[in-house]
């Protein structure tokens, strides 16, 4: 069975080609590409069978190249930067779909990643794609210019940073004229515009210009131009495109701006909390595997007045002030050092919770139950359980298996196990989330029940179920 590769070699020297670029080109007995990006590399490929080609023989390129790997030998197929944009990895797929080749068939093909010019130019002008960024090709040979013309348009409308491959050749002179016509009617003519010829390569010439006087500039087929976005600014001769900290940062001190908070979106004028509530209008985002995320509630948030301004918040923050009251929670930013663990006396109605294959085990004297679903199926048998009664996912159980408690629970019972349920199930991923066990863990107090140290949450059970819902939708985002 024969090997074809094909591999992006970076923009154009030794330093800017993966290793495993490299070890591909080195293993393979035949290489295959154009003139120019051979040249490049012809250090690495002495003394091995080469085919080289003409730029506009792409389609013999890429016929040659399976041909000859189906035969039995090790292939490797060259494309500058990477060989997935705007490279020869289309064109093997256009070609093996041809022939009707599978997966598993022969040739095996292996796809070797490379640095694209938009990448390593970027790196040579600053940081330009730090934000959203597309790539278009002004090269109208294949593609049809209206398409191409709506891509501007589109990218110019979406105030992307824009890195234009392909931008003009001798024949090809007019698409860059066009495309600076389309972007500057939404950029202002100081917008930034790097034009990068031959990044990393012999002949390499950088311009830093903008959008009014770019096309004053040499712009060919060893070009990339990247357009900045309406954020885009020089600095030291640099392009910068910001992330958006200074949003909500004042980067002089590091301190968050009034009204906005840490871990949570940006507020701002159409954010998506000022939007319509996507239950009204029908749509819910529950079971759509949404991972927590790491918001979490500090003291700062808390005294923070910005905080009050919506009614559902503030009967939130009456809510935690009753649960800091009752000297449950303590909302700190650092771990509260773990209790002495308190011996428990009284048994009446314990039961305790754990952890099984991502569902909770809640045991009490008499009864078992798996509360939530699991993500993946779990053959209970296996573990020397079975199912004596389900009710929605709540499911009572007997057996032997023994799960390791972690919480100590008040109540017994289908009731106890359906407060459970209400109480700390995460909607969005069925199960008890990380971030509630740590809430948990860490404002409950560490206590001895039979004979191992549990978190005693029966301030959870004893809370009012209104109470904790807003807790947790409005502070703990869970
Ligand atoms: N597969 C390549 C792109 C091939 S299209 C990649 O991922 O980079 C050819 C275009 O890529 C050129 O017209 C130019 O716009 C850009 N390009 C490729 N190598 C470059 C380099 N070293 N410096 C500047 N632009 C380059």
């Amino acid at each position: 069975m024969g090997t074809l590769n094909v591999v992006g070699i970076g923009p154009g020297n030794d330093l800017h080609i993966t290793p495993a670029a490299l070890s591909a080109i080195k293993s393979s007995e035949h290489v295959i590409g154009y003139t120019t990006y051979l040249r490049l590399i012809k250090k690495h490929i002495v003394g091995k069978e080469i085919t080289r080609t003409g730029m506009s023989e792409e389609i013999d390129r890429a016929m040659t190249a399976i041909k000859l790997a189906k035969e039995g030998k090790t292939v490797t197929l060259v494309s500058s930067g990477d060989a997935g944009v705007y490279g020869m990895m289309g064109l093997v797929f256009d070609c093996l779909k041809e022939l009707k080749w599978k997966r598993g068939d022969n040739p095996t093909l292996n796809i070797i990643p490379g640095i694209s010019a938009a990448n390593s130019c970027g790196s040579l002008v600053g940081a330009p794609l730090i934000h959203d960024s597309c790539t278009i090709s002004l090269s109208d040979l294949l593609t049809p210019w209206p398409v191409i013309e709506k891509r501007i348009e589109s990218a110019s409308k979406g105030d992307f940073v824009i890195s234009f491959y392909n931008p003009a050749s001798g024949r090809r002179q007019r698409q860059i004229v066009e495309a600076k016509k389309i972007i500057m009617e939404y950029r202002p003519g100081n917008t930034p515009v790097a034009l990068v010829k031959s990044g990393y390569r012999k002949r390499q010439d950088i311009v830093m210009t903008d959008l009014d006087n770019f096309l004053d500039y040499e712009i060919g087929m060893l070009t990339t131009v990247i357009v900045g976005s309406s954020q885009t600014y020089m600095y030291e001769g640099y392009m910068v495109t910001p992330r958006g900290h200074e949003n909500k940062y004042d980067l002089s001190s590091g301190d968050v701006k009034t009204g906005q908070r840490k871990t949570f979106s940006l507020k701002c004028e159409g954010d998506l909390k000022s939007q319509v509530d996507l239950k009204e209008e029908g749509l819910e985002l529950a079971k759509t595997y949404v991972t927590p995320t790491d918001s979490w509630v500090t003291p700062k948030d808390v005294n923070d007045k910005a905080f009050l301004n919506e009614s559902s918040e503030e009967s939130a923050l009456e809510a935690l002030e009753m649960l800091k009251g009752s000297g449950h929670l303590q909302f700190e930013e650092t771990k509260v050092e773990k209790k002495k663990v308190r011996n428990i006396l009284e048994t009446n109605d314990l039961s305790t919770l754990g952890l099984f294959h991502g569902v909770l085990w809640f045991e009490d004297k008499e009864e078992t139950f798996l509360i939530g679903d699991f993500k993946e199926p779990v053959s209970l048998e296996e573990h020397g359980l079975s199912i004596v009664e389900e009710a929605g996912s709540v499911k009572k159980i007997e057996g032997t298996s023994k799960v390791e408690p972690l919480f100590l629970w008040e109540g017994k019972g289908v009731e106890a196990a359906s407060d459970i349920y209400k109480k700390l199930i995460i909607y969005r991923n069925d199960s008890v989330s990380m971030r509630l066990q740590d809430v948990l863990k860490e404002s409950s107090e560490r206590v001895d029940f039979n004979g191992g140290p549990l978190f005693d949450v029966r301030w959870l059970a004893n809370m009012p179920q209104d109470v904790w819902d807003c807790v947790r939708e409005t502070k703990l985002k869970c």
